[in-house]
């Protein structure tokens, strides 16, 4: 009782804010984003969040890290906390410099690649 289970619609896509890439779920979108933005050129030790990997770095290796690695130029803030879609502006849809407007992913998992 008193749970109350986010409504998720069969259309709401999984997708990266740093590259706009879709996934076919969370799960997956967390695994790229751990490997491809928040992994350490360093080391290639693999963080949960931007964030996570700026400390690192600084801690480590000694690193100022200033721009999320392999982030589109308008989406590589460090201060935005992103983690899977957790963190993405409201509303916001992947694409948007494509023209993107809602079609299902395909099963090869992305929208315009295939
Ligand atoms: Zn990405
Ligand atoms: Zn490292």
């Amino acid at each position: 009782m008193g749970k109350k289970k986010k409504k998720r619609t069969p259309e709401e896509l999984y997708w990266c804010y740093y590259c706009d890439r879709v996934f076919k779920d969370e799960g997956t979108l967390i695994l790229h984003q751990k490997a491809k933005h928040f992994r350490c050129p360093a080391c290639t030790k693999k963080l949960n969040t931007a964030q996570g990997l700026q400390v690192h770095c600084d801690q480590v290796h000694k690193i100022n890290v200033e721009r999320v690695p392999a982030a589109k130029p308008d989406r590589d803030s460090m201060d935005r906390e992103i983690f899977g879609m957790a963190g993405v502006p409201e509303g916001m849809k992947p694409g948007g410099v494509f023209g993107f407007v809602g079609v299902p992913w395909k099963s090869c998992g992305t929208l315009w690649r295939c």
